[in-house]
């Protein structure tokens, strides 16, 4: 999936414990912290494709990029579940600041929404399920409803990510956060 399909998927997840919040005023303080939070999923969103030089966040630390994939090829170790589950316990456990607690909290979510979407690829992912591990690899649907990167089908699916996205905005924010958004984001 190219960045921009990673960016709206993963926000479309990170935005639903932001309506679960304003819809049965939980406690939760998402709101409270949404530009950190935000940042957090949108940064996790696009991570986990370091290992990947030619993809956006790669060109970005192609040295690196070019190191990981090397060693772990493409679609391997940073797209291994384990990875944003292991960052979310420690962040529960561990980070008392409330700003980088929910920066870690998005970056886990984004990371997650990340490697769901993979799965909706034809290639899946390999051995997502690290350490359970079985030579395959693994998708959300059957093989028959999965799409090729950066076809037209994919096109259609975030177009379709991106209405439900909007009506979380909608539903979530006022008007005058939208807008410092837009603003923070561009
Ligand atoms: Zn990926």
């Amino acid at each position: 999936m190219t960045y921009k399909g990673h960016l709206v998927s993963s926000l479309m997840i990170g935005f639903i414990p932001l309506v679960i919040e304003k819809s049965f005023h939980t406690h939760t303080e998402f709101l409270t912290y949404l530009e950190y939070y935000l940042a957090g999923v949108i940064f996790g969103s696009i991570f986990p494709d370091i290992d990947e030089p030619n993809s956006y966040v790669g060109r970005k630390a192609l040295i690196i990029s070019n190191i990981i994939k090397a060693i772990f090829g493409h679609r391997g170790v940073t797209h291994y579940l384990i990875i944003p589950i292991i960052i979310l316990i420690c962040a529960i456990l561990f980070l008392k600041n409330r700003q980088l607690f929910f920066i870690s909290v998005g970056f886990s979510i984004g990371y997650i929404g990340h490697i769901l979407a993979d799965m909706l690829t034809k290639g899946g992912i390999y051995n997502v399920y690290f350490p359970f591990k079985s030579d395959k690899s693994y998708r959300l649907l059957p093989k028959s409803l999965t799409f090729y990167t950066g076809s037209f089908t994919e096109y259609i699916v975030v177009f379709f990510f991106f209405l439900i996205l909007s009506t979380e905005l909608y539903f979530t924010l006022s008007q005058n956060s939208i807008q410092n958004l837009l603003i923070l984001f561009s």
